[in-house]
């Protein structure tokens, strides 16, 4: 690799960007990152490879937003983006960016209203996100000037290629004249037509490929659960599965900080571990740790790097680590010393692609987990209770309570009856039934518990059921028999999966392929 930084203070970055990222809760620069950012500063055009997860967004976006000139009110940066959805969330990204230098940037898409785009380019902005599409009919209008554009960035090139973008992206390019352009190119993947693209539009683009070593997964048993609600999930299975000393890893220091909160409300005593901390208070939460005051470390990668214990029993990803790299050094703190170990992912549904790609790239696999249900865990908890329970007859110290269970007695109750009361005492506010998670499409016109979704291929494609099946049951990772009515006509088809799969089949299809067609998926409309 080119740069072998530690931190983003070793780049030559202003303060106001370095307090933003720091306030992003970034410790040091990804690779990718540490590989273009100083390339970028210095004003090379730049082609950067890395996959999905890895921080490309913030390779591009910090230098972009370190060049601009924010006491100039003009569009000085346009990023180029496939989709409205990352459009919006690169906006986000680079606001947080240049939080403190007040550079403004807005996502501009199609489906949006043209006219309040214009109204919000009037105000004056620095940076534009925008879709292809939706550029060039600004473009066409008149509404947006490209002359002060000095940085052009594509963003995820391979998949805008992919969208059949290119002419828009070719005519874009021609229409940004400045002299002095920088052009930064970043994707996951480099086919020919983006290395033409490169070669054709680039000045002597720098190149920062990040490719990893290969790595091997120990040998412990690996699960994941997938859920709309981490914190809950991730309780449920603290209180329901018997664990020792365990690490769980969160992104950010932010994270780690507000995971340790929470669980601390919840009453569950936890570590926090992060590169905030002094070296004092680090070897102060390490001590517990290794002590077993406390069983439950939580750490952002960085921080975990040097820790070095062997009895530690699970670990648990509350965040999905950024590749399978990262999965593969997390996971390799447990099952240490021919120890047993566990490793646990919690995803969002929409992460399970990016799993996916970790259980390939890793060369492993990973078991899908059901969550322990609320009365899984009152269960857990009776069981606990009763242990407890015949610990405290045998050792015989309740002496001080007898009379007050024979004045009960003496009123009228039965033992039996005043020794369960006194149980759900005990028990009382942790074994309440939990809301169930509520469903999240609406009426879509499937069977009851199923979720029916849209698919714009059909008999013209010469789609079958089965090729629909074939493919979401290896895509999304569900057994074909559970797959519901699928209807195919010319253009379309509809499928019906099971809702508690509904929002994992959709994320492993939508913009995936049937038959090397590629689908875009929508729930469909009630009937
Ligand atoms: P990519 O574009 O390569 O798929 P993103 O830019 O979307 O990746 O980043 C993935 C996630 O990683 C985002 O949530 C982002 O905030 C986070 N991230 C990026 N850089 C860092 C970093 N240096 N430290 C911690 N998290 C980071
Ligand atoms: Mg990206």
């Amino acid at each position: 690799m080119k740069q072998e930084l530690k931190s983003f203070g070793e780049i030559a970055l202003s303060r106001k960007l370095l307090q933003a990222i720091e306030d992003m809760g970034f410790e040091e620069p990804s690779p990718i990152q540490a590989g273009t950012i100083p390339l970028a500063l210095e004003g090379h055009d730049v082609v950067g490879q890395a996959q999905t997860g890895t921080g490309k967004t913030a390779a591009f976006g910090i230098p972009t937003v370190e060049k601009v000139r924010e006491s100039y009110r003009r569009i000085q940066a346009l990023i180029l983006t496939p989709t409205r959805e990352l459009a919006i969330q690169t906006a986000e990204e680079l606001n947080k960016i240049g939080k403190y230098k007040r550079v403004r940037t807005l996502p501009i898409y199609g489906g949006q209203s043209i006219e309040r785009q214009i109204r919000a380019l009037a105000r004056g902005v620095h940076i534009i996100v925008g879709t292809p599409g939706r550029l060039i009919d600004h473009l066409h209008r008149g509404t947006i000037s490209l002359e002060d554009v000095a940085t052009l960035v594509l963003d995820e090139a391979d998949e805008m290629l992919d969208m059949g973008f290119i002419a828009d992206i070719e005519e874009i390019m021609g229409a940004i004249t400045c002299e002095e352009r920088q052009t930064l190119l970043f994707s996951a993947t480099m086919p020919a037509p983006i290395e033409k693209l490169s070669s054709r539009y680039m000045h002597h683009p720098e190149r920062v490929s990040i490719t990893k070593e290969n790595l091997t997964v120990p040998l412990i048993d690996q699960f994941y659960y997938e859920t709309r609600d981490k914190l809950e999930g991730l309780c449920r299975v603290l209180d329901i599965e018997e664990t020792g000393k365990l690490i769980i890893f969160c992104r950010t220091k932010r994270a780690v900080d507000e995971l340790a909160g929470a669980l601390d409300t919840r009453g569950y005593s936890a570590g926090a571990l992060h590169g905030d901390l002094s070296q004092v208070q680090r070897d102060r939460v390490m001590k517990k740790f290794r002590d077993g005051r406390i069983d439950i470390l939580i750490a952002t990668d960085v921080a975990a790097r040097g820790i070095d214990i062997d009895d530690i029993s699970h670990v648990i990803n509350y965040d999905i680590p950024q590749d399978h790299e990262s999965y593969v050094h997390r996971i390799g703190r447990t099952g240490r010393a021919g120890r047993k170990g566990v490793a646990m992912t919690f995803i969002w549904p929409r992460e399970y692609r990016q799993l996916r790609l970790i259980m390939k790239l890793a060369h492993t696999k990973i078991q899908r987990r059901e969550l322990p249900t609320a009365s899984d865990v009152l269960e857990r908890q009776k069981e606990l209770i009763k242990e407890r329970l015949l610990k405290v007859l045998k050792q015989d110290r309740y002496d001080d309570y007898h009379t007050l269970i024979s004045d009960i007695v003496d009123e009228g109750y039965d033992p039996m009856e005043v020794a369960a009361a006194a149980l759900l005492l005990s028990l009382e506010g942790s074994g309440e039934s939990r809301e169930e998670e509520q469903e999240t499409f609406g009426n879509t016109g499937g069977a009851p518990g199923m979720v029916r979704f849209f698919f714009n291929i059909g008999r013209s494609q010469k789609i079958r059921p089965a090729d629909i099946v074939r493919a979401i049951a290896s895509e999304a990772d569900i057994p074909g028999d559970t797959i519901g009515v699928i209807n195919i006509y010319d253009k379309f088809s509809f499928v019906e999966v099971p809702e508690n799969v509904a929002e994992r089949v959709l994320s492993a299809m939508h913009r995936n392929t049937v038959n090397g067609f590629k689908v875009n998926v929508e729930p469909a409309r009630r009937k």
